[in-house]
């Protein structure tokens, strides 16, 4: 079931449970399962405990009987202490097997329609007094299935029903009681099933309505932590290209920083700027220098080293590649190969047959440096932005690489690169930045 169909159900079932009157209790199936399967190991647990406290209270009541009755019953102390008590445990002992909702329900009812018959029929029809009690002791019963064990509703209204049928059988049989007694009897016992079965109807309502109200919040947590996760993804990524906007190149900037410094390891920046695309937005049109922008920063993406390397759309045709572990001969590499891709591949096709797509080129400013505490991160843009401005100002469609004013802490070696060097051809240069 879709997210927002379950939420919206869990809704409308939430509405119709907390109107006034009775209304049914139960849920569409997916929720009823939820809710069995969130409620069923607890009230396993709770019924194991209670039925615990009730063979206890049984075997008391069994044993004062006995003595009460001065010795008298010893059928009825044997009967509850052998034969009751051990069924009663081993049935009680099931509850700790993680038994099914029908088992568990169906085991309780049977146990306290038994246990009410059973006491209805040892003590019905010895004396005037012991049928009275059997009507105290029905309503226990009841009492005991509805309110303490809380059955499901179905299950209590089964059990009511059985427990009242029989009470009416027994009563209308006995000996002892007059007509007026035994209607006496009888409206006790129907007003004790009435009340317990309202309380137990009560109690089951108040149960579903605090698991759909949790339910509902879960549901709605969950939509808030997928929203703000989406919200997340696209206040950091650029809705042109799908690379990551200035706002996450910052973050990401500030982290990579800190981590070189920490780990006292190198950290280069190109900034990659396309080349007279002014001119491209104003020969084709805006939605050509789109699509141009889209390609660049694919070609981009596939220059990176791997998943450490991260590229930018830094504003209007420029971005940003940071890459941490690189050293200016690292960098220069990246740049030169990202500068070929464009070359090669970045004007997209025209929708003009015929026509040839105009040149798409980028031009590179590079830097490295050995990030620490001390030094500015904003040097590093700095060089790279001049380096960037160099290589405009030499021709376009080259890389050069800038040396930061203030000699990083640990220099790397230089491999041959040095003043106006040039690698890949005619491509790269170097400058001073002032
Ligand atoms: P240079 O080689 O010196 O970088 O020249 P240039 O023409 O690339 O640079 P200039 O700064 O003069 O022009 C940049 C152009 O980029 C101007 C602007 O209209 C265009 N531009 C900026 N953002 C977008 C965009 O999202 N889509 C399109 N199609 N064009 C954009
Ligand atoms: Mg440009
Ligand atoms: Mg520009």
């Amino acid at each position: 079931m879709q997210p927002n169909a379950h939420y919206e159900l869990v809704v409308e079932q939430l509405e119709r449970l907390s109107k006034h009157g009775y209304r049914s209790l139960g849920l569409p199936r997916p929720i009823e399962d939820s809710f069995e399967q969130a409620t069923a190991p607890q009230r396993a647990e709770r019924l194991w405990i209670e039925g615990l406290i009730a063979i206890g209270l049984f075997n008391a009541y069994v044993i004062a009987n006995h003595f009460i009755r001065g010795g008298s019953s010893w059928f009825d102390l044997q009967l509850g202490l052998c034969i009751i008590t051990p069924l009663a445990l081993i049935i009680n002992a099931s509850m700790k097997w993680s038994p099914n909702r029908i088992y568990r329900e169906s085991v309780i009812a049977v146990v306290s329609c038994a246990a009410g018959l059973i006491y209805l029929y040892l003590e019905s029809g010895s004396s005037a007094a012991s049928s009275a009690y059997a009507q105290v002791g029905l309503i226990v019963a009841v009492v005991f299935a509805n309110v303490v064990m809380r059955l499901q509703f179905p299950y209590a209204v089964a059990t009511s029903v059985v427990l009242g049928a029989g009470d009416l059988f027994f009563i209308f049989h006995d000996r002892f009681l007059g007509l007026s007694d035994k209607l006496l009897g009888v409206v006790l016992a129907v007003c004790a099933i009435v009340m317990t079965v309202i309380a137990n109807y009560s109690v089951n309502r108040e149960e579903r309505l605090a698991y759909l109200i949790r339910l509902r919040s879960d549901l709605q947590s969950r939509e808030l932590s997928s929203v703000n996760a989406r919200l997340q993804r696209i206040s950091s990524v650029d809705s042109l290209t799908g690379l990551a906007n200035r706002h996450a190149y910052e973050m990401e900037f500030r982290r990579l920083w800190r981590e070189a410094a920490a780990h006292h390891a190198p950290l280069s920046a190109i900034i990659v700027d396309i080349d007279h695309f002014k001119r491209v937005n104003d020969t084709r049109g805006h939605l050509y220098g789109d699509r141009v922008l889209v390609r660049v920063a694919s070609l981009l993406v596939q220059g990176l080293r791997g998943k450490d390397d991260f590229a930018a759309r830094f504003g209007g045709e420029e971005f940003i590649v940071l890459l941490p572990q690189a050293t200016q001969e690292g960098a220069m590499i990246v740049a030169e190969r990202m500068r070929k891709l464009v070359e090669v591949a970045g004007s997209p096709a025209l929708h003009e047959p015929g026509a040839p797509p105009p040149m798409t080129t980028v031009s590179c400013g590079v830097a490295s440096c050995w990030p620490s505490e001390s030094r500015d991160r904003e040097d590093l843009l700095d060089a790279a932005d001049k380096a960037l401005y160099e290589a405009k100002r030499s021709g376009r469609n080259r890389v050069c690489w800038g040396e930061l004013e203030t000699p990083p802490r640990r220099r790397p070696a230089t491999h041959g690169w040095s003043g106006r060097h040039r690698a890949h051809g005619d491509s790269s240069t170097r400058v001073k930045v002032q």
